[in-house]
């Protein structure tokens, strides 16, 4: 258990996260206008979005879908019959007045997420729920000193709320949780988790308490935007908390705003409660029913999910439960690996897929799907170190000029004469010469000078210019110089 240490003792922090994931739908959630990010402001947008009086919503079947197939993805409960609801507010960027969301009947039930820990070990978070709603419009301040402007473009794009169950207990559980989810989603292609475009935010609860006692109450931090900052917040918000207690105050509940440059939280308004926003359901919307026999074919039709894909690489290729985690976090990382591995050594395809490559992708700053070297030029080269052509230490070379050039290995090492020497008479006659000009180390090394050895094998290699084969140059130097 992480527990923070306070003035008077051990705290647990409590966190639930409520996640605002776009679905990737080429329509709104009730219009037919487009939802593509970075359109002119205004330009996508139906009379619906806009309310104007009298205009009717019509719910888009493949957001829906997009939904239900979440749903499975989080082995939840579907429920067959769901209904949306109004949850009304008043917003300058929401000009119903109303939003239209689920309330007490969701179209997704229980389920839950099982969350990779760094140390490889698992542990399952339970999801409350997950209902489809509207996003709001959006109210620009920067564009006159005076006046607010409205951006109706993202009014009425279809959000999936996905709600977990106060089951984290730490920061870097709040963090491997929403690589998770941002992860299932992407395999499942209903949401592209792109936290910079807005495409999947984060409401963070959180409350502490003394180990073994009751959950405390709550604040919530609104609708941070990455990885680092939901984990920034939980852990600026729960010392706050704790130091409050810690003076003999009380933790007040309410709603917080992130600050990203301070690093802090701060107090927005104090919290609504669900009767404020006088839930009732949706006179110009039927309940939604749905056919069994259709989600039933939607769960036949998933993918492979991350944590059954991170099994079968443990099981099919021996990868530890930690490597195999990091290689399927990405579908794209999973299928270059598989490529790279068919018919080869697994842990080495490993090594080099989440070594040298993500290494060199990270400095270019580009995803695998752009990657210069294709896993067919990798498996290439692996093949070309298997059968002796390149040594591991000359593969490294030609890595890099993969990088640089995209060409494929064979090229590269007959056009620039990277072929491994493994001629033993070439050798041997490297290895004399180096011998014969360092007569005063080898009286040395055979007066008991062990740690010579690797001095000799560096001449060797330099001799000829990194080419010979390593195992060869040690086994012909141990010989000569023990014999
Ligand atoms: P609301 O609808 O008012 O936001 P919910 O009961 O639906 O409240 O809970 C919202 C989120 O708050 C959920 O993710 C839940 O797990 C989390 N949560 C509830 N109680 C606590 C608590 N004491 N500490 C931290 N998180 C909590
Ligand atoms: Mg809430």
């Amino acid at each position: 258990m992480s527990l923070i240490e306070g003035r008077t003792g051990s705290w647990e922090v409590v966190i639930g996260l409520e996640v605002h994931a776009q679905i990737v739908s080429a329509a709104k959630l009730f219009s037919g206008a487009a939802t593509a990010f970075g359109a002119e402001p205004n330009t996508q947008v139906s009379t619906i979005d806009a309310a104007f009086p009298g205009m009717l919503p019509v719910i888009n079947g493949h957001c829906v879908e997009q939904a239900v197939k979440t749903g499975l993805g989080l082995a939840a409960e579907i429920n067959l019959h769901s209904v949306f609801d109004r949850k009304n507010y008043f917003y300058p960027d929401l000009p119903a007045g109303y939003q239209i969301s689920q309330y007490l009947q969701p179209v997704v039930g229980r389920g839950k997420i099982v969350l990779d820990l760094p140390d490889g070990g698992v542990r399952e978070v339970g999801i409350t729920r997950l209902h489809l709603e509207q996003d709001a419009g959006k109210s620009l301040h920067d564009q006159h000193p005076s006046l607010t402007y409205l951006d109706l473009n993202r009014a009425g794009v279809a959000l999936m709320e996905i709600v977990s169950e106060p089951d984290l207990r730490s920061a870097e559980e709040a963090g491997a949780y929403l690589r998770k989810l941002r992860s299932i989603l992407r395999y499942l292609g209903t949401c592209d988790g792109n936290m910079e475009e807005g495409s999947l935010r984060c409401d963070c609860n959180v409350s502490v308490r003394r180990p073994g006692e009751g959950y405390g109450t709550r604040c919530e931090i609104k609708n941070v935007n990455s990885v680092r900052y939901v984990m920034q917040a939980i852990d600026y918000e729960a010392r706050r908390q704790i130091e409050i207690i810690e003076e003999g105050g009380t933790v007040r509940q309410e709603t917080r705003l992130f600050d990203a440059g301070r690093g802090t939280t701060r107090s927005m308004r104090s919290k609504e409660e669900a009767h404020d926003y006088r839930y009732f359901p949706d006179p110009d919307l039927l309940p939604l029913t749905l056919d069994p026999a259709w989600v039933a074919s939607l769960k036949a039709s998933l993918p492979e999910l991350p944590d059954a894909k991170k099994a079968r690489f443990v099981a099919a290729y021996a990868l530890s439960p930690a490597d195999a985690g990091i290689l399927v976090a990405e579908r794209a990382s999973a299928d270059y690996f598989e490529a790279v591995a068919r018919g080869r050594d697994p842990k080495q395809a490993a090594n080099w897929v989440m070594g040298d490559l993500f290494g060199a992708l990270n400095r270019l700053g580009v995803g695998i799907e752009a990657s210069p070297v294709s896993a067919e030029n990798l498996g290439a080269m692996l093949d070309l170190i298997a059968d002796g052509t390149i040594s591991g230490r000359l593969a490294k070379d030609v890595f890099a000029a993969m990088l640089e050039s995209g060409d494929p290995p064979g090229k590269i090492v007959a056009e620039r004469g990277w072929k491994q020497v493994t001629d033993a008479g070439a050798i041997e006659a490297a290895v004399d010469a180096v011998l014969a000009a360092q007569t005063d180390k080898v009286a040395e090394f055979r007066a008991g000078k062990e740690k010579l050895f690797g001095f000799f094998v560096g001449q060797v290699m330099k001799a000829t210019e990194g080419k010979a084969n390593p195992a060869a140059v040690n086994e012909l130097l141990r010989k000569k110089l023990n014999g």
